[in-house]
Parts: C-alpha cells; structure tokens; sequence
C-alpha cells in the first residue's frame, strides 16, 4: 500500500514546481484513504486498514499549504475495493444452488420491515412454501435432478412478484416469499398463482414422468394502523404461522395455499372446495 502514498505513485508529478491543488482534493485524499481503511477493516485487513488511517492523519495534521492531488492509481484502487465488497456482501446474501436469497437475507430484511412498519399503508405477508413429496423426487430421479427441480421451483416462486417482494431459501427444499406492503387479498392472488405456476410447468422436460407440487402457509399481518390494541406480531412468530398453516395445507391435501381468514383457516383457488381441512397444530393462530 505505500506504493499509493501521493508522493510516490502520482503520475502527473513531474518534477517542477506545481500550483498549489485546491483544498478540497487535499480533503478528497483524506477521505479516500478513510474510505480504504473502512472497506480492508470490513475485511479483517487491519494491518492495512491502520496504515491508511496513518495517512489520512498525516494528512490532515501535517498542515500543508500544498494540498497534493488525488492519485488516479488510488482512486482505482478505492473503485476496486469498492466493487469487491459489494460483490461478497451480495454473495454472502445468495444461497449457492439456486442463486434466491438466503436465510441470511431474509433475517435482514424482515428486521427492516419491522422498522419501516407504520409507514406502510399495506400489511406485511410471509409465506413459507415446502416441496410436496420431494423426498419421492431425489429417490426416483436422483438427487442431481432433484437440485435442478429446486432451481426451477426458485425461477417460478419468483417469477411474477410485486417489486418489493422477494423469494428465500429457508433451508433444504423449504423456500420464503415475503410480500412488503401489500392487501390480504394480493397477498392470497400472488401466492396463489406462484403455486399455480409450479403445478403447470412442463416438469416432464427435466425428466418424463416428473411432477412437481409445492404446499403454502400464508401468514398475514396487518397494517399496524389497523391493529392499534395489539403490538405487531414478529416476523419470528408470523414465520411460525406461516408454518402452521403449511402443516394445515399438507395435511389437506398438499398442492394447496392455506390462510387464515376471520379466525379460520381457508384454502385458495382451486383447493377451497376441498373438505377436511385440518387445523393448525399451534391453536389461536
Ligand atoms: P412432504 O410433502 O411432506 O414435504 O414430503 P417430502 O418428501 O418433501 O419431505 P421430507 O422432509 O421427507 O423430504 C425432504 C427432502 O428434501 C429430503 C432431502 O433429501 C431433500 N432435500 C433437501 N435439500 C435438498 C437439496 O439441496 N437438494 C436435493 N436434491 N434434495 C434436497
Ligand atoms: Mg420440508
Ligand atoms: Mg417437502
């Protein structure tokens, strides 16, 4: 790194004597040296991270009339560095088969939520979506195939959602949709219909004799303008519903939406008709 220090890489130097640069690019330096500093810390760099917060104090201490110029070499660097950091922040956040976000996305975002509720008109939906009978797909047609089903599950979750909206792996065949800001009744259409398109996809392209279905819990949450007797329900206990009423959609038949609407549970479209709907195992949801 001391090859960056200005003295040494700036290559507009020629050996002359030079008009003084304008404070601002001296005060430009500074902040490019903090900005590496705060990017190789992010990293752990600290050896690094220390020696470019030693010139940013050199910097401002040495009170120079001359302030040198930004070095194009640094500058790169910095652009560099820059790219890097947000390249590994956004694979940290991506489960690696199937490129959806991961659990660690979602963790973060749901915290988010929580904080921007209030200043949403529309409620908040969590749906928790599980593979049917996926175990049966790994052993009739191998487990390499079974990926490529969880890949094409990831494309058609994802297809058609609201902007705000996003899909997560939550772990092995089990995915998330998450709904910002939306109606009950949006919330039941878009979830629907991404069920709907896991049913109709041609499966047999990937393998003859392939069917793929997908079973959906549906957990909504007011907007809290709606709700003012009761404090808003944690993204960690709507998941929980979420859950509950994946385990009512399995046990109603799997291939099917299930929500809970004036206090009972219900299945969308063209499940609705169906009898014997189970109630969830955890009671007052
Ligand atoms: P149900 O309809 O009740 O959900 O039945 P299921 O067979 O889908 O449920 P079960 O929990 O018995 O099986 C889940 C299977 O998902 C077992 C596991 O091997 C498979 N699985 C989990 N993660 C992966 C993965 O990354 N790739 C593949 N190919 N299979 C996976
Ligand atoms: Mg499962
Ligand atoms: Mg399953």
């Amino acid at each position: 790194m001391t090859a960056l220090r200005p003295e040494v890489a700036d290559p507009d130097r020629e050996g002359g004597p030079e008009a003084p640069a304008p404070a601002s690019e001296g005060t430009g330096l500074v902040q490019l040296h903090e900005s590496i500093a705060t990017l190789l810390a992010s990293r752990g760099q600290w050896r690094q991270a220390y020696q470019h917060l030693r010139s940013a104090f050199d910097l401002v201490h040495a009170g120079r009339e001359e302030q040198p110029k930004v070095p194009e070499q640094l500058r790169r660097e910095v652009d560099r560095l820059r790219r890097e950091h947000a390249e590994a922040r956004e694979q940290s956040l991506r489960d690696s088969l199937t490129d959806s976000y991961n659990r660690r996305y979602l963790d973060e975002r749901l915290v988010a939520l929580v904080a921007e509720r209030g200043a949403t008109t529309g409620g908040l939906a969590i749906a928790l979506i599980d593979l049917d009978w996926f175990k049966q797909v790994n052993d009739t047609f191998g487990h390499l195939l079974g990926d490529r089903v969880l890949q094409r599950v990831v494309e058609l979750l994802q297809a058609e959602l609201p902007e705000h909206g996003f899909c997560a792996r939550y772990g092995g065949e089990e995915f998330v949709i998450v709904l910002p800001d939306v109606d009950v009744t949006s919330a039941i259409q878009i979830t629907e219909a991404a069920r709907m398109r896991v049913e109709r996809h041609a499966w047999a392209s990937l393998a003859p004799g392939l069917r793929v279905t997908v079973s959906i819990g549906l957990a909504y949450e007011p907007p809290a303008a709606e709700t003012p007797s009761r404090p808003p329900v944690a993204p960690e206990q709507q998941l929980l519903r979420a859950d509950s009423l994946l385990y009512t959609a399995k046990q109603s038949g799997r291939n099917a939406v299930a929500y809970r609407e004036g206090g009972r549970v219900r299945l969308a479209g063209a499940a609705s008709g169906r009898r014997g709907i189970t109630e969830p195992r955890v009671s007052g949801y």
